[in-house]
């Protein structure tokens, strides 16, 4: 690391790959002023969108030797690989190298080179989001993690590089990768993907298999869990209470524990002991490598539920959702179709 670069606020990043977190972090970057390259394989899934955005293209190993900080924002499962035959060889002696997820180095599917400074950067929260504050002069507040500290200065990047996405005008905490990586697997797991979608199907299931109309039941369990969300957001549970009637606080104090009982939480338990005991990660690089047949199944499972075709077509009739199609702020995560198991690292 130069002189310049370890004192300078600005250092230079590469942002290895544009997808969720990539583009968002690569934008931020570059209206915080600093220099952003681009690193991706050449004729891959995202190039046209980085290109679009204004940034110049290069191979992943080409921006990992131009570059202070080296932010890997590929998917989890084709890093190992990424890191082995093409970052590792190319970054600078005495670099940072960068992740928006604790899971390859806290498994222990990457060993980092002694001379590099490593470090954690993890916006709470999906890429298009922490592109759309941060444009509105927000941010999503990030966790950060040092595992490294060659140069004496991996806190001070890793604090410059959240502020440079905007994570600062939130708030920024210190975490360690063990942390960062078992609670953001029990969050989406247990709460934010798994447990929501699971607990709106049922609802839904419930409602329909009981003569109820679809389309109601749709706006009842899905639609309106956005306004509740929103309360909980701004003002806890506190304030959804507030904004709710006697009669919507009555049923939550006595049905909420009726469907979120005791059981459910030794499950939720169970989930984490999984996660903390390697079995989730050993199970998910398993089914990645086996070319993701669960995985497929299951995520068809979602696509087909019949609350998909009723959303859509409650949806159809909600203007300004049909105007904000196809942009990132419209699509939380502006992934499309399934991710295939990477054959070639770069
Ligand atoms: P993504 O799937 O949205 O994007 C992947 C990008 O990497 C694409 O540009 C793709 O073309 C590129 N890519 C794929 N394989 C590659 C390879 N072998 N070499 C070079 N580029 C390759 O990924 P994401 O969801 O943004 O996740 C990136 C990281 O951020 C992960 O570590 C993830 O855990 C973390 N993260 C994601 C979120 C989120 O909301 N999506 C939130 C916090 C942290
Ligand atoms: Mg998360």
């Amino acid at each position: 690391m130069t002189e310049s670069t370890a004192s300078a606020h600005t250092p230079t990043v590469a942002v290895i790959g544009y997808g969720s977190q990539g583009r968002a972090h690569a934008l931020n970057l570059r209206d915080s002023g600093f220099d952003v390259i681009v690193g991706l394989r050449p004729g891959g899934p995202t190039e046209q969108r980085a290109t679009a955005d204004g940034f110049a293209v290069v191979t992943p190993a080409d921006a990992a030797a131009s570059a202070d900080i080296v932010a890997v924002l590929t998917p989890d499962m084709v890093q190992a690989k990424l890191y082995d035959e093409v970052l590792a060889p190319h970054m600078r002696e005495g670099a940072c190298l960068l992740f928006a997820h604790g899971f390859n180095v806290h498994y222990g599917r990457i060993a980092p080179r002694a001379d590099l400074d490593v470090i954690l950067v993890a916006p709470k929260g999906p890429g298009a989001l922490v592109r759309r504050e941060y444009e509105i002069g927000r941010g999503v507040p990030c966790i950060f993690a040092v595992e490294q500290d060659r140069s004496g200065q991996a806190e001070a990047f890793a604090r410059t590089y959240a502020a440079g996405i905007g994570g600062a005008r939130a708030n920024v905490i210190r975490t360690s990768f063990k942390e960062e990586t078992e609670t953001d697997l029990f969050g989406e797991q247990a709460v934010l993907c798994g447990g929501a979608s699971a607990l709106v199907q049922a609802g839904y299931e419930t409602l329909v298999e009981a003569g109820y109309q679809p389309e109601i039941a749709y706006y009842e369990v899905l639609h309106e869990l956005k306004l509740i969300v929103d309360l909980f957001y701004e003002g806890g549970i506190g304030r959804m209470l507030e904004f709710i009637s006697e009669t919507a606080q009555y049923g939550d104090f006595v049905s909420g524990p009726r469907v979120i009982d005791a059981d459910t939480k030794a499950r939720m338990k169970a989930v984490l002991t999984d996660i903390q005991d390697g079995t989730f990660a050993r199970n998910w690089i398993a089914e990645y490598e086996a070319g993701l047949p669960n995985y497929n199944r299951y995520r068809q499972a979602d696509l087909d539920h019949p609350i998909e075709a009723t959303g859509r077509r409650l949806r159809a009739q909600m203007q300004w959702l049909q105007d904000a199609q196809g942009t990132p702020d419209a699509a939380p995560d502006a992934r499309t179709g399934t991710p295939q198991p990477q054959t070639e690292a770069a």
